[in-house]
């Protein structure tokens, strides 16, 4: 079965809401006006975008909030196998709402609003020589994509794909090989552990010497970022980044 046709009725529900309440923000439900025929895409007014709990201070390489950019302790103790972490936003509200949004609805606005904003942020990041060109969504177990339906990395990597001039969405150059209980209900230990190993690359999608994005909703304790980089640097990768829409601290069970 084509894997965009697997729906479940859960996913369908919020979508038919999208469509009979189109341009009007979502936060503050001003008209959007002339946007409107966009509401797919823009679903905040201005003054609410700026509103937003816009990643500030951050460790330089794993994005985690701090009060300044330094490198953090884990960081300096365990330095991750990516080269950094770009996040647009502190996993608050009402970010955080709006991502466990996007997660029960493939078509909900907010992944389009919130994608855009992450591209932007990726844009002021990089020089263009540095950017990396190849987007691979961090991958869901089947079984968990069964359940859901779609993955919504899926969704934020096409959207950046369209916004990043010369990058492409290489989807399933990897595969998630363990399953395993919610993240959300592990401690920070078990959770590192759990996922050691947890991905592995797929051989006909050859990733030697390409500089890589792995692309994710949320970033919580980095243990699935960690994993799925080691496993695209095993598999050849030149370079492995981490773009995600929010970051978190590790207690917060974002998954
Ligand atoms: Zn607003
Ligand atoms: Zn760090």
């Amino acid at each position: 079965m084509n894997r965009s046709t697997l729906f479940s009725a859960s996913t369908l529900l919020p979508s038919v809401t999208n469509l009979l309440l189109p341009g009007y923000c979502i936060s503050c439900k001003l008209s959007l006006g002339n946007k409107a025929p966009q509401a797919h895409i823009h679903c905040l007014c201005g003054g609410c975008i700026r509103a937003l709990p816009w990643l500030r201070g951050q460790c330089r390489q794993c994005a985690i909030p701090m009060p300044n950019n330094s490198l953090c302790g884990n960081c300096q103790l365990r330095p991750p196998p990516f080269r950094r972490c770009i996040a647009a936003f502190d996993y608050l509200p009402p970010v955080d709402k709006m991502i466990q949004r996007l997660k029960v609805d493939m078509h909900a606005p907010e992944l389009y609003q919130l994608s855009k904003l992450l591209a932007q942020t990726i844009s002021a990041s990089y020089k263009i020589s540095q950017r990396p060109n190849i987007l691979i969504p961090i991958p869901l177990h089947w079984r968990k994509y069964l359940l859901r339906g779609f993955n919504q990395s899926h969704g934020i990597a096409h959207i950046l794909s369209k916004q990043l001039p010369g990058t492409r969405v290489q989807a399933d150059s990897c595969l998630r090989i363990n399953h395993g209980k919610p993240q959300h209900l592990q401690g920070k230990q078990q959770r590192l552990k759990a996922m050691k190993g947890a991905f592995r690359a797929k051989r006909n999608k050859p990733l030697y010497g390409q500089a890589v994005a792995l692309i994710d909703d949320v970033v919580t304790t980095g243990a699935t970022a960690r994993s799925a980089a080691q496993c695209l640097l095993d598999a050849g990768a030149r370079s492995v980044d981490i773009w995600c829409i929010a970051r978190t601290g590790w207690h917060i069970g974002a998954g």
